[in-house]
């Protein structure tokens, strides 16, 4: 199996098998709801930030498997990070589906895994809307505790 084909199955096994999909719905979660209306994606992603720290991620949403699988990527890769690893992460990922190499490619995960969105740019936007709705996410949470 080379590079390519393992990403392959990293991107549809997290299709497949969403991890932490399904949104909680209560007051504990800072809610943030993202569209892509080229590609018809639809995300819902919900937080939980405790003591600095991502507690919990989860998102619900419609779309292409690039957009869908991304999401369930994402929410394990920034499970358990300090707020500020998790914004580094999410900005290292908006560089991977440019085609840039990451600071800490260790630290990305499953993430890299999306490295080959690169060549096709109208997906760009599938592979990091859930990213810019936690991103957006964990900037109004900051902005709540000032
Ligand atoms: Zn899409």
């Amino acid at each position: 199996m080379d590079l390519k084909e393992l990403y392959r199955a990293v991107i549809m096994d997290n299709y497949k098998n969403p991890k932490n999909k399904g949104l909680k719905k209560t007051d504990r979660y800072h809610f943030v709801h993202l569209n892509n209306p080229s590609c018809g994606d639809d995300m819902n992603v919900e937080i939980l930030i405790e003591d600095g720290i991502v507690k919990e991620v989860h998102h619900d949403g419609k779309g292409c498997s690039i957009c869908c699988s991304s999401a369930s990527v994402m929410s394990e890769v920034l499970t358990g990070k300090t707020v500020s690893e998790a914004k580094e992460i999410i900005n290292d990922f908006y560089e991977v589906v440019k085609g840039n190499s990451p600071e800490d490619e260790e630290r990305l995960g499953e993430a890299i895994a999306y490295m080959g969105v690169k060549d096709f740019p109208a997906r760009i936007k599938c592979a990091t809307l859930s990213w810019k709705a936690c991103e957006q996410a964990i900037k109004e949470v900051e902005s709540d505790e000032k």
